[in-house]
């Protein structure tokens, strides 16, 4: 699956597209392998906190990398996550989809709608 994904980059520090490369993750500015945050705590934490202070877009970065670059099932990883956000006062949205796949189904599911209503709005 495609996806795409903005994180705050802790090699470049800017906030930066990720994208998959030959098994790994990467910055898409500098290069930086997401990957050595599976083994470099104190930098995974910098690099999470950083992003779950940045806003809904990192947040879902978050969740989303720490799955993959971890290896974790879904729902371990999001507790971790939740859990780590929660020791550092982030609260995130409760019921918040966790996963890109259901970011992008309520884009859909929200342009479906608004569709409709336009549609709707000149047959009438
Ligand atoms: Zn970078």
């Amino acid at each position: 699956m495609r996806s795409t994904i903005y994180s705050v980059c802790p090699g470049c520090h800017e906030k930066t597209l990720v994208q998959e490369m030959g098994g790994t993750w990467r910055c898409a500015a500098c290069s930086f392998d997401y990957g050595t945050l599976a083994r470099d705590e104190p930098a995974r934490e910098a690099w999470m906190l950083a992003n779950l202070r940045g806003g809904p877009m990192t947040q879902l970065a978050v969740l989303h990398l720490h799955r993959v670059i971890r290896a974790l099932p879904l729902v371990e990883s999001n507790d971790a996550v939740v859990a780590f956000a929660a020791r550092h006062g982030v609260a995130l949205p409760t019921g918040k989809p966790t996963s890109p796949l259901w970011f992008v189904a309520a884009v859909v599911g929200g342009l479906v709608v608004l569709l409709g209503g336009v549609w709707a709005a000149f047959v009438r």
